[in-house]
């Protein structure tokens, strides 16, 4: 079969352009994924569709769909159709959504061996996938966040180890570089290292862990940002580098440590070995990554006692570590709680735009707008013009930028005007990712800690994707953790295409305002002092029931 690209320029396959828009935007994320062979598109299993037919189905079916009518798709399977309205979403999903008891890992691969269910990942079943880019503002931010907190805000001359430079882990040693370090990236997989140097997210590549840290030395002492892929397992290298006495100053990994058996490579395995032992021996695997898992934490474990700032980057590498007996994996941080967390409690998140044209060029006018019209917002203008200089595009020209309430809406819509002027090729879609204020509850990545103790709630993904079906969005989505992730979390997708109307400015305005609203009212509710003057100052309609505290003991 022919390599699935997105489709480029004005010409219409589909009724119209929203359509239009989410079948580009499906066939993206598979230009962009990792193993299009098996629709595989970040994160070892993250899907884009079922199985090769349900893709074919779904793409015929967008293309006969009309304005008023909705997609229901199941696990990446198209189910039906159903008329609706106009200001119905198009396409409306669930996947690998597993009732609480049987969310297991053993559960879920029974189920997909089945050929009944898949892990979509986050934004890949949702087909809201933009390569490596979608996650570098966030781990940008991260380095940031530390260089502010523990280096006196840079951190030049510092040297971060991290493993793992897939889909999403691909956005470290660029974000590293951004952000002035000197970045070494443990890789067991070659073809992984030489993907991300031919996408201009890596500068250096070597097998040799004394020429690695020749480089890195190097660089830490001339104060120069530097980012170099170590091919090796993190396993072993991570402790070797205790042995030798060396430390890091900032240690993570995103290695695909969520999944025992599709995900984490063991030491003593390559890529190919680990893929027959999945066949003949799972069982035997999975103790073998357990084992190296905990391994490499507990070497994370030493470097955090011997003074660098470590954290788990969102892969689930603690909770594995704890199963394989290392009890207190949890004295190191989770990146939201430990980080981000002053900003999802404004609904600052990571937002996305995809120019559907294919031309780059719309991406470097809306930078334009955004470095005009929000120059008093430091996060994003410092990052628009960091963007714009050192993140290559991959798939369709795309942007990603960390944007909270009504200022979503205001560049969604100045960008729908832009598209309705002409002034741009083509329409643009706008999107995030599940890990946002309003749309993810993961008690291990997301909520973990919250001031209420509410982390494991998960009312708040499905009221988010509820309300952005009532908010006219164009595609909304359910998702649920699989393989490794089974039973850890649920999240929300949203998509909506600016195509220049004015019914678009109405999706655009109430679908975004509403999202980021119930983001902010999450972290109120939980009592974060931030959500609670955003609340004020941007004038959310929040429901106060402390109000009627002294009415309801009357009642009593
Ligand atoms: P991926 O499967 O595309 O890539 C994982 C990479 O790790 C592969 O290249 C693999 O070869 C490598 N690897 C596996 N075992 C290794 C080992 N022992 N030593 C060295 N390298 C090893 O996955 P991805 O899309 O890059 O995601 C990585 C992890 O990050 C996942 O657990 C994912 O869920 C998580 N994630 C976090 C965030 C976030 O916001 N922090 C966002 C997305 C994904």
């Amino acid at each position: 079969m022919k390599k699935i690209t997105a489709e480029r320029g004005g010409v219409l396959r589909c009724k119209g352009w929203r359509q239009e828009a989410l079948l580009r935007m499906l066939e993206n994320v598979l230009e962009n994924g990792e193993n299009q062979k098996e629709l595989i598109v970040y994160a070892s299993l993250g899907k884009a569709a079922r199985n090769w037919p349900s893709y074919l189905a779904i793409v015929d079916t967008l293309k006969q769909l009309e304005e008023d009518e909705t997609l229901v798709i199941q696990s990446g399977k198209p189910i039906g159709v159903f008329k609706t309205h106009r200001q119905a979403p198009l396409v409306v999903m669930a996947n690998c959504n597993l009732v609480g008891r049987w969310a297991t890992s053993e559960n879920f691969y029974d189920l997909q061996d089945k050929g009944l269910i898949i892990w979509g990942g986050l934004t890949a079943a949702a087909w809201q996938y933009i390569g490596s880019q979608g996650v570098i503002q966030g781990t940008y931010e991260i380095f940031q966040s530390i260089a502010r907190i523990h280096f006196g805000g840079n951190l030049r001359g510092r040297f971060i180890l991290t493993a793992g430079l897939g889909g999403m882990g691909g956005a470290q040693p660029l974000a590293g570089y951004m952000a002035n370090a000197a970045i070494l990236c443990v890789e067991v997989a070659e073809e992984r290292i030489d993907k991300r140097m031919a996408a201009g997210y890596l500068q250096r590549k070597t097998d040799s862990l004394d020429e690695a840290l020749l480089w890195i030395d190097e660089a830490v002492s001339n104060g120069k940002s530097l980012s170099v892929g170590l091919l090796g397992n993190a396993a072993d290298v991570y402790p070797e580098l205790l042995r030798r006495g060396v430390q890091p100053d900032i240690v993570t990994d995103q290695t695909s440590a969520h999944d025992l058996l599709y995900g984490y490579i063991p030491s003593g395995y390559s890529p190919e070995s680990a893929g027959v032992a999945r066949r003949e021996h799972p069982t035997k695997l999975q103790a073998a990554a357990g084992a190296s898992i905990a391994n490499e934490v507990k070497a994370m474990l030493e470097f955090k006692k011997r003074g660098a700032v470590v954290f788990d980057n969102g892969n689930n590498i603690r909770s594995q570590a704890v199963q394989y007996g290392v009890t207190n994996a949890f004295e190191i941080d989770i990146f939201t709680e430990a980080f981000l967390r002053p900003l999802f409690a404004r609904a600052i998140g990571p937002f996305r735009w995809i120019a559907l044209s294919g031309e780059a060029e719309d991406i470097r006018i809306i930078d334009d707008y955004i470095l005009k019209e929000f120059s008093d917002n430091d996060i994003v203008s410092n990052w628009i013009k960091l963007a714009n200089t050192y993140v290559p595009f991959e798939g369709l020209p795309a942007r990603i930028g960390w944007f909270g309430h009504k200022d979503r809406s205001k560049l969604a819509l100045a960008v729908n005007q832009l598209v309705r002027e002409g002034k741009l090729a083509g329409p643009v879609a706008f999107s995030r990712d599940h890990l946002d204020a309003a749309a993810m509850a993961h008690p291990n990545i997301m909520t973990e800690r919250m001031k209420d103790g509410s982390d494991a709630i998960s009312d708040w993904p499905l009221l988010n994707a509820m309300l952005n079906c009532s908010s006219m969005a164009d595609l909304v989505a359910i998702h649920s953790g699989g393989g490794g992730y089974s039973g850890y979390m649920t999240s929300a997708g949203v998509t909506i295409v600016a195509d220049g109307s004015e019914e678009s400015d109405t999706r655009l305005r109430t679908a975004l305002d509403n999202d980021t609203g119930l983001g902010v009212l999450r972290y109120a509710d939980a009592g974060y002092e931030q959500s609670l003057a955003e609340v004020r100052t941007k004038g959310i309609a929040r429901i106060d029931t402390h109000r009627y505290e002294t009415i309801s003991s009357t009642v009593k």
